[in-house]
């Protein structure tokens, strides 16, 4: 079978439990890696340099950008986020599986990238309860979480082009349904080409020995 590891790339409405949920499947599982971004917004009380984001200049970000050192990256809400490559190529060839928490014009590129990437985007169980959540995590100005807001309706609009979608309404579950998402991966047949031509040749092998 083919070791390498399955990227996934993970999106959804801002406050719909993205990081929620790749904090659980990080912590119960240990064969997923998370790629950490680099962004030029400002930490949140509690956000750590290198473990939730690198937390860049305008300037940082852009050598970064010019040393093409980034996978991806995309300007949201006024902000540049990106993802640093060597990481990811790295721990996807040591057989982890990483997930990347990117917003949907980041993901756009990867896809075309890699085009045996995984998409999954995580939907509110309604709107009401994406608010709520929102405005409960208490971390963003009502003006910012309005911009939030009406970035989630152009991001709605692509939602069809992500491979699955998962609905975050009770937090374990939804672990366990990416998890699933993702395990399920590893035996596409398109990923394992190399094993299944090997066996194939052995089986004829076989055959014409008898
Ligand atoms: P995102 O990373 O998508 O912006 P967060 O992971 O920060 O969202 O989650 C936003 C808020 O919703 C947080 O306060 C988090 O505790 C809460 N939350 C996440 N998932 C669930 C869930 N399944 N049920 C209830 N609350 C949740
Ligand atoms: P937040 O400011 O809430 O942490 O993130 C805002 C948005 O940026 C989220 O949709 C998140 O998924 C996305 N994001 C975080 N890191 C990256 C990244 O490296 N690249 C891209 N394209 N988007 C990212």
């Amino acid at each position: 079978m083919n070791n390498k590891g399955i990227l996934t790339i993970l999106s959804g409405f801002s406050g719909v439990g993205k990081g929620t949920i790749v904090k659980e499947i990080m912590a119960k599982y240990d064969n997923y890696a998370l790629s950490v971004s680099a962004t030029t917004r400002s930490p949140r009380p509690g956000e750590e340099d290198g473990t939730s984001y690198f937390f860049k200049s305008k300037e940082e970000f852009e050598e970064m950008i010019n040393d093409n050192k980034l996978l991806e990256y995309a300007n949201y809400v006024g902000n540049y986020y990106g993802t640093p490559r060597e990481y990811v190529e790295n721990k996807l060839n040591e057989g982890k599986d990483v997930i990347l928490e990117i917003e949907i014009q980041g993901a756009r590129q990867v896809k075309k990238l890699m085009p045996e990437a995984i998409s999954v985007f995580v939907m509110p169980p309604d709107a009401k309860t994406l608010k709520d959540r929102l405005i409960g995590r208490g971390t963003e100005s009502l003006e910012v979480i309005n911009k939030r807001l009406s970035r989630a309706v152009t991001e709605s609009e692509g939602i069809e082009e992500y491979d699955f979608i998962l609905v975050n309404d009770d937090l374990s579950e939804s672990v366990e349904r990416l998890n699933s998402i993702i395990m399920s991966s590893h035996n596409h047949s398109y990923r394992n080409k190399e094993f299944i031509d090997s066996i194939r040749e052995d089986v004829s092998v076989f055959s014409e020995g008898e």
